[in-house]
């Protein structure tokens, strides 16, 4: 590989930047090198904060309506970017080049540490994973449009992509008539400026479904302003490849100083795959005081098995492991506790074992953070049920971990006396058990939700949406008070 070489004035220094440019010699990349370097934790996870902004920019512009990869579309990520000071994604997206200055070397490590970061958080979940590749690839599509010919002609010496053959000129000649009938957008005056790969036809579904190229024996004639397709193609199987590779060797890649930020950032990149808006209720001061007020009825009555475990385990324990807090935090943010609601109600529970200054420095923060106020300042939706299944590693009991699903992770005779407890038949638990054992553990939650609530059918996806049809039912009904009736959903 051939390294521009560039003016640094330090020898040392000199030669690790010459390392660097070989990892990240280009704007545009298949990521294919893992990160180097010394890299600070606190930057870490700004970067990877800032990369997920960008991605929900892009999905924004998508769920807006606006055709992908259109002008009002690219406009909108523009906009969107420059409003949030997102500078190292402008000119990665909009002046993708092949430079080789200090500050071009850094901004392309920024984003491949962002990249792995994500893969990390996001591989082992297979929704997440789509969404991922999809995001990704789109990032990839905006910076190659807006390469430069001199851009994308280094990207393919850079990265060898063999497939890819130019075509000559002769045989360029010999095919005119077909191209110039088969391709898109090319007339006889731009036929002879444009360049043509031959790629095997496997590389370039888009192009033969929408009937865009000209197609022989087997292979595609790409003309150059289609090329992106194929390289499209061959970012996502190389990132497919890489997210399988990690989800099934998460596991020696631990490093503990990164898993804090790996688990925060799986919980931020549920807002990627988050449609369950409808769940949450708007926060309101008034309503939140009236939460807290009938705090402990409203859990017991309306809030699923597993945030009302939580709730009795951190009444019991006065805390809460990690997942236990976050999930439980995030479900209140869920049913419109406020940010200071919330802090008191934990405050309240863990200053029984410990300082009001302890609380505040290890965990009022990451209250503050999960209502978005602190940190990436991203407001992070609650997780739906599907997401707390797959996604949470599983709870240890000796070591005081009780977060999860319990129609998953408890064992039979704990579910069974637990349900008992919360007034269901014999025969409703039997049914519900029953189901569990199967693995049904959203239908087996469904059921619980039926049997408390005068058998109203509902099927329970989300946590929030059980607080909510709950809280709908109740106040229909006499069991409850005229105070707990006024909270709203
Ligand atoms: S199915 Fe969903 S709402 Fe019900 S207990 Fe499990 S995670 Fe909670």
């Amino acid at each position: 590989m051939n390294i521009v070489v560039y003016d640094f004035n330090d020898t040392a220094t000199c030669s690790a930047k010459k390392e660097l440019l070989k990892l990240y010699p280009h704007d545009l990349t298949f990521f294919e090198n893992r990160p180097d370097g010394i890299f600070n934790l606190k930057e870490i996870e700004e970067f990877t904060e800032q990369r997920l902004q960008v991605m929900m920019i892009i999905k924004e512009a998508t769920d807006l309506g606006f055709e992908y990869m259109s002008e009002d579309w690219n406009k909108h990520i523009f906009d969107m970017l420059t409003t949030h000071h997102l500078q190292d994604y402008i000119r990665l997206f909009y002046h993708a080049d092949f430079k080789t200055s200090l500050d071009d070397i850094e901004r392309r490590r920024r984003d491949f540490l962002s990249h792995y970061m994500l893969v990390l958080a996001c591989c082992s979940n297979e929704t997440k994973r789509n969404y991922l590749i999809r995001l990704e690839a789109d990032m990839f599509h905006v910076k190659f449009n807006n390469l430069p010919d001199a851009g994308v002609r280094e990207f393919i010496r850079i990265n060898n992509v063999r497939m890819l053959k130019l075509i000559s000129n002769d045989e360029k000649s010999k095919y005119r008539d077909d191209l110039l009938n088969c391709t898109d957008r090319l007339t006889t005056s731009n036929f002879d400026s444009t360049d043509f790969y031959k790629v095997p036809y496997t590389s370039a579904p888009e192009l033969i479904q929408n009937l865009d190229c000209f197609v022989r024996r087997g292979f595609v004639y790409v003309p150059h302003y289609l090329s992106v397709y194929v390289f499209k193609n061959i970012f996502i199987g190389y990132l497919t490849n890489r997210l399988l590779y990690y989800c099934d060797n998460l596991k020696h890649f631990f490093e503990p100083r990164l898993q804090e930020i790996i688990d925060r950032t799986r919980y931020s990149s549920n807002k990627m795959i988050s449609d369950d808006s409808n769940y949450v209720t708007k926060t309101t001061v008034d309503n939140s005081k009236k939460i807290l007020e009938s705090f402990d009825t409203v859990a017991q009555t309306s809030f699923p098995l597993c945030s009302r475990n939580l709730v009795d385990v951190m009444q019991r324990f006065h805390h809460l492991k990690y997942n236990g807090r976050q999930l439980l935090q995030l479900f209140l943010k869920g049913i419109g506790l406020t940010v200071h609601d919330c802090l008191t109600l934990f405050r309240n529970e863990f200053t029984k074992i410990m300082t009001e200054d302890h609380f505040q420095k290890e965990y009022g923060y990451y209250i503050e953070y999960n209502y978005g106020l602190k940190g990436s300042k991203i407001n992070v939706p609650p997780p739906n049920c599907m997401d707390i299944i797959e996604n949470y590693p599983p709870a240890n009991h000796n070591r005081r971990e009780f977060h999860g699903c319990p129609f998953k992770e408890w064992d039979i005779p704990c579910l069974e006396r637990r349900l008992a407890h919360c007034g269901i038949s014999n025969e409703e638990i039997t049914q519900i058990s029953n189901l569990t054992k199967e693995g049904h553990a959203q239908v087996a939650c469904s059921k619980f939700f039926e049997y408390t609530h005068g058998g109203t059918e509902i099927h329970i996806s989300h946590p929030n949406q059980f607080y909510k049809e709950s809280r709908k039912y109740f106040t229909k009904t006499e069991k409850v008070t005229e105070e707990q009736k006024s909270i709203n959903v």
